[in-house]
């Protein structure tokens, strides 16, 4: 009998589908709309009576074979593939939820999340209860009554604060919710929510998965009656269709993935602990440090810390800036998940809509600085980092 494929196996050959022409590469299926032989073929397809193709937005052969891939990475049933990540997380919500619905999340979510959920959501009438993700009590407590939707982000961006999945996974099944896990910063090769007893796994792909900043995308994965009754008609009607163009580019970052998160996550784990010995940081965020409060969990759920870290400078907004303005090497990005090293300000750019009260409840203070680690050689990275830090 054949072994099964293993996992860097299937990233590159998993869901390749060849035309005619026998091309090495994916094709890339560069079209908006597909022809028929005949009235009758338009009409079947049409009827779901016969395989293929009938409008992009509907369907395309190379985002099938990105969806395919992505499904073979996570072990999911299926995966449907999206613009943005942010369409995907729209997408997953909205497809299933009603007026009268409630959900419960992390309180540490991306900055659009927490928009849709506390600005879009309620207009609906949906009721959003958001708690401390590192407290398992506050999840008993938010979950001890039925509930739709969980959504939770784990590590957290940017404070990379840990969530225990499949605690969580426990309350919202008694809750009767579906929990959905953003699995972006742990990407798919450190960490396997459906494992652990999520129901959909969320990503942008536009991060690890495409992993070298040139494209938007994203994926939602999960059980394939939820996806086909649910989330394939939401999708189809409402239009946020992943390009064919973008699908290719994200089908070969996928080829790249272990290799590339194996060396990020490494480098990751030197930088955090350069970091925690300089005199002039103040504080490390790195699920990998012993010291992170969430150490345990992460090394429990997770196969690394991961490929982002963050760490307080002290001195306030100044001083953070001055550190960003010194970096010359890592960008100045908000970005994350890219073959570059970036850095950010999140109290100033990717939270920067979320209230200042509730900024500070989430860790993110004025002198914190999110550090996304590339591949570049970690030496070079940290004569960077200790030459900005030094004042
Ligand atoms: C970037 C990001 C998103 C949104 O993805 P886009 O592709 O930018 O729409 C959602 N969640 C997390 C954790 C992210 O980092």
């Amino acid at each position: 009998m054949d072994n099964e494929p293993g996992l860097r196996t299937r990233l590159v050959q998993e869901g390749l589908a060849r035309s005619p022409h026998g091309e090495t590469s994916e094709a890339l299926y560069l079209t908006s709309g597909f022809v028929y032989a005949s009235a009758a073929e338009a009409a079947a397809r049409f009827a779901g009576e016969a395989e293929g193709f009938t409008y992009s937005r509907l369907g395309n052969p190379t985002l099938r074979m990105f969806e395919r891939r992505m499904a073979a990475l996570e072990g999911a049933e299926a995966a449907l593939a999206t613009a943005s990540g942010m369409a995907a997380v729209h997408a997953t919500l909205m497809a299933q939820l009603a007026a009268g619905d409630r959900v419960v999340a992390s309180r540490l979510l991306f900055g659009s999340s927490h928009y849709i959920l506390h600005e879009i959501l309620p207009r609906f009438g949906i009721e959003v209860t958001a708690v401390d993700g590192t407290d398992p009590a506050a999840w008993a407590r938010a979950l001890d009554r039925p509930a739709r939707c969980v959504l939770l982000e784990t590590p957290g961006n940017p404070t990379l604060e840990i969530v225990d999945i499949a605690e969580v996974a426990r309350l919202a099944r008694t809750a009767g919710a579906r929990l959905i896990v953003d699995n972006v910063l742990a990407t798919p090769i450190l960490q396997r929510p459906l494992e652990l007893g999520a129901d959909l796994v969320v990503y942008s792909a536009t991060k690890h998965i495409d992993g070298q900043g040139r494209c938007l995308g994203g994926v939602v994965l999960g059980e394939r009656r939820f996806l086909e009754r649910t989330l394939v008609p939401y999708l189809k009607h409402t239009g946020p269709a992943l390009s064919p163009f973008n699908a290719w580019v994200l089908l070969k970052g996928l080829e790249t993935l272990p290799l590339r998160i194996e060396v990020q996550n490494a480098t990751a784990g030197r930088l955090a602990a350069f970091l925690e010995a300089h005199p002039g940081v103040e504080r490390v965020f790195y699920p990998g440090l012993e010291g992170h409060p969430g150490h345990a969990l992460a090394r429990r759920q997770m196969k690394g810390g991961g490929t982002v870290l963050a760490f307080r400078t002290g001195g306030g907004r100044a001083r953070a800036f001055a550190v960003l303005d010194r970096l010359r090497l890592i960008a100045i990005s908000n970005n994350l998940g890219d073959a570059k090293s970036l850095a950010t300000h999140p109290a100033s750019t990717t939270h920067s809509r979320i209230p200042e009260a509730q900024r500070l409840a989430m860790g993110i203070t004025e002198d914190l600085i999110r550090i996304s680690v590339g591949l570049e050689e970690a030496e070079d990275l940290i004569a960077d980092l200790d030459r900005a830090l030094a004042s």
